[in-house]
């Protein structure tokens, strides 16, 4: 069976994790259709999620106007993997320090905005993952940081001390953008690797 993967497409980098999932799939062994998810509708037939970065007050405010929230807090309640990177992991968390950006309050961590500088201090880093047998190469761009986490929120990995990976049941949330390079284990470890996704439909034999 063909898995339905969403990528949330109100605003962002969409074709890079379009990319990115078509890669894990493959290497993953895991056959895969990618939607993009612009309006409402789309979401409840999604195996697997993709909340991209971008501007999380923009795609915050997006997702309410287009009743799409709801059906991620939905789709999330249902045990589904999502991937929720940089912006996406800032409008997924429960508390933004934001009053401009409404929350979706599916993974248990408060972020700050912006806390690794501003555009021109963006940098890549060998980051070492929990589950991943090398350092992922990641990339921070105007990148939150995860400031605090709650009980049962598992830190996936640290950068300076501080949180920038964490997995909160089927969310996977990430500082940084696993989009941009051509390594595809992060998409993999969240959507394709996870016990969570051992339930979804076998793939055909
Ligand atoms: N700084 C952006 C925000 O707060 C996130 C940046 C990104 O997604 N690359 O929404």
């Amino acid at each position: 069976m063909t898995l339905r993967a969403g990528v949330v497409a109100v605003q962002g980098d969409v074709s890079e994790h379009a990319d990115a999932l078509r890669r894990a799939s493959e290497e993953y062994g895991r056959e895969a259709k990618v939607v993009e998810v612009r309006t409402e509708g789309t979401v409840p037939d999604c195996d697997l999620l993709v909340m991209p970065g971008g501007e999380s007050t923009t795609i915050s405010r997006l997702l309410r106007d287009e009743g799409i929230a709801e059906e991620i807090v939905a789709h999330v309640e249902a045990a589904k993997p999502l991937l929720a990177t940089c912006a996406g992991l800032i409008v997924a968390a429960t508390d933004a320090g934001d009053d401009r950006v409404e929350t979706l309050g599916v993974a248990d961590v408060t972020v700050e905005r912006n806390a690794f500088g501003r555009q021109k201090d963006s940098f890549e880093a060998p980051l070492d993952v929990a589950g991943l047998d090398d350092p992922f190469p990641a990339v921070f761009i105007r990148a939150p940081v995860i400031a605090d986490v709650g009980e049962g929120v598992e830190v996936l990995a640290e950068w300076n001390g501080r949180p920038v990976a964490v997995r909160d049941g089927p969310v996977v949330g990430t500082s940084f953008h696993p989009e941009l390079t051509p390594d595809s284990r992060i998409h993999g470890l969240a959507l394709f690797e996870s016990e969570l996704a051992e339930r979804l439909p076998a793939p055909d034999q």
